[in-house]
């Protein structure tokens, strides 16, 4: 009965991103917050709470945007992230970054902490992509780190 609550597990290599964009666009899930659905089991399975940040940079949605607030570019971006990053940090030892861009930092004496991830963590630092300040939010119970430049609302 647990198992059959669980969605699709993104560490599943035969998961599809179609079959993502199509669950995080259905009825029970496209009216929540992406920041409390990420967190749900029953919607995607084998996201913790750093990766839930990460997904959530990498497209470029702010964890208060619900799908149906989304894009459809914001959509696919976010159903391969949810995908790529996961498998990419269970294959390299935890890092959610740019592989070549976290290998460069880590040459110019960056620390694991300061290399590994796009955001989580790195509150106060600037942002990869556009230098805004990484700000540290609280949602869902949980702390989840934004570039407010990136992760803009109003980009939507
Ligand atoms: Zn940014």
């Amino acid at each position: 009965p647990y198992i059959a609550k669980l969605g699709p597990d993104t560490l599943d290599e035969t998961t599809t991103a179609a079959e993502v964009e199509a669950r995080t666009l259905s009825a029970p899930f496209r009216r929540r917050q992406f920041a409390t659905l990420l967190l749900d089991q029953g919607f995607l399975g084998g996201i913790g709470n750093y990766l839930r940040t990460e997904i959530l940079y990498v497209a470029c949605i702010h964890p208060g945007q619900r799908p149906t607030d989304c894009t459809p570019e914001q959509i696919a971006a976010f159903a391969e992230a949810a995908l790529v990053l996961p498998q990419q940090s269970y294959r390299h030892n935890g890092i959610t970054n740019d592989l070549a861009l976290a290998a460069h930092l880590k040459q110019t004496g960056y620390r694991r902490r300061d290399y590994r991830h796009w955001a989580f963590g790195r509150q106060g630092q600037p942002c990869h992509r556009c230098g805004e300040t990484i700000t540290k939010i609280m949602i869902g119970g949980r702390r989840c780190y934004i570039c407010p430049q990136c992760q803009s609302v109003s980009r939507s």
